[in-house]
């Protein structure tokens, strides 16, 4: 068996736990070195660490601070990685606790966190997701049954000082433009609720209070959420420090494209197989600047799809120049109201496009003034038939089971 180089406790804080950090800094000290060519495990927290717990309320959605996530395992140092390099990834195997066989999906509150659709689902809600094996289904959301697409949703290398201060600047001047936003553009650092794992005393402190925040995407890769990112994956990260320092959490059991619901996918505490590699000067050679990755060689066999069209006309009226954002939103839209003639309530739906393996598509970029995005909803994940027909929708379910929601206090 290949050592386990992180542990989690999921009993405790991830705040005890040395090893997990929740914010980017290249100070970060490494909490194991590992060799090109060596294979090892990492255990890791759920995103939120815990939070978030397996019952019957969203009261926990509703009132997450939302200062405190992702909590990431690592970093981990690769000998001989230096900057300018690539670090080589291959995600051999990720996989749910043994003891923790579940996961959550829940939409945010418009006044905490928000979300794609926070617009039209302004309040927290929750739905639980059990496993059985590579399968999942919900008590929340009856009717759906699929095969997880396991993937890490954030997995990256520390940034070097000046990407860091690229990151704060450009983050900072943005949120400037509209700081008082409901939810915000972005989100600043935070010192009071960083974990900055192993770092200790004054240095720990000061980079406390410029720690870039680990919800966006960036140019090192991090909070991707791209469920094709899934175990089989090969990726090819920039290095910017000294050994890389690879870090990773926020796994999912499943997602649909986009992860809409932002709370998020199918979100669990896990573990991951990995085996690392370095491409000396793997930067410059190939002209890298963000991670880049060879999907895994295995994938759901949906072949059916019924696939919803949006178009840049927002659900008000308006039209929007070529904006792929509005039209994916359409499409999602007009998913979601598809299923609730079937019986499903609004919730319900949106739940089963965050966590189920839809996909969504680009499909044109040019035909001015409107976009076209689709979604694309596998037809065999339901336990009925959910194509039109000449005999019209038969309802399936009658609304009596929902998922849990919370007002606003
Ligand atoms: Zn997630």
């Amino acid at each position: 068996m290949p050592d386990t180089i992180v542990k989690v406790d999921l009993t405790q804080s991830p705040y005890e736990n040395d090893m997990i950090h929740n914010r980017w800094h290249p100070d970060i000290p490494m909490v194991a070195w590992v060799k090109p060519g060596d294979d090892f495990i990492i255990e890791t927290y759920d995103w939120t660490g815990g939070f978030i717990k397996n019952n019957n309320s969203a009261d926990d959605v509703r009132d997450i601070d939302l200062s405190i996530v992702h909590f990431l395992s690592g970093p981990i140092g690769v000998k001989g990685a230096e900057p300018g390099d690539l670090l080589v990834v291959d995600l051999l195997d990720v996989g749910a606790m043994p003891n923790n066989q579940w996961g959550f999906n829940g939409f945010f509150s418009k006044k905490n966190g928000g979300g794609f659709l926070t617009d039209h689902f302004p309040l927290a809600q929750k739905s639980i997701w059990d496993f059985q094996g590579m399968f999942t289904k919900s008590r929340h959301v009856p009717g759906v049954n699929f095969a997880g697409l396991i993937h890490p949703g954030l997995i990256g290398c520390l940034p070097d000082h000046k990407l860091l201060d690229t990151w704060n600047e450009r983050e900072i001047d943005f949120i400037a433009t509209n700081p008082t936003r409901v939810p915000p553009l972005a989100n600043p650092p935070f010192a009071p609720t960083a974990h900055m794992g192993r770092l200790k005393g004054e240095a720990r402190d000061k980079a406390a209070a410029t720690g870039a925040r680990t919800v966006p995407p960036r140019e090192h890769g991090g909070n991707c959420d791209i469920k094709d990112l899934s175990r089989g994956s090969k990726i090819y990260f920039p290095v910017y420090v000294e050994g890389g320092g690879l870090s990773m959490g926020d796994l999912h059991f499943s997602q649909g494209d986009g992860e809409i619901t932002f709370c998020g996918a199918i979100e669990m505490a896990g573990w991951l197989h990995l085996k690392v590699d370095v491409i000396k000067d793997g930067v410059a050679k190939y002209g890298i600047k963000n991670p880049l990755f060879k999907p895994s060689p295995i994938t759901p066999n949906y072949r059916d799809y019924l696939i919803f069209e949006g178009i840049s006309v927002d659900e008000w009226g308006k039209q929007h120049y070529l904006d792929v954002h509005v039209a994916y939103r359409q499409a999602c839209l007009n998913a979601i109201e598809y299923l609730t003639k079937f019986g499903y309530t609004k919730a319900q739906a949106y739940a089963i496009l965050g966590t189920a393996p839809v996909q969504g598509h680009i499909s044109g970029v040019v035909d001015i003034p409107n976009a076209c995005a689709t979604l694309w909803l596998p037809t065999e994940i339901f336990d009925f038939d959910i194509k039109p027909s000449a005999a019209g929708p038969t309802k399936f379910l009658d609304g009596s089971i929902d998922v849990p929601l919370s007002l606003d206090k």
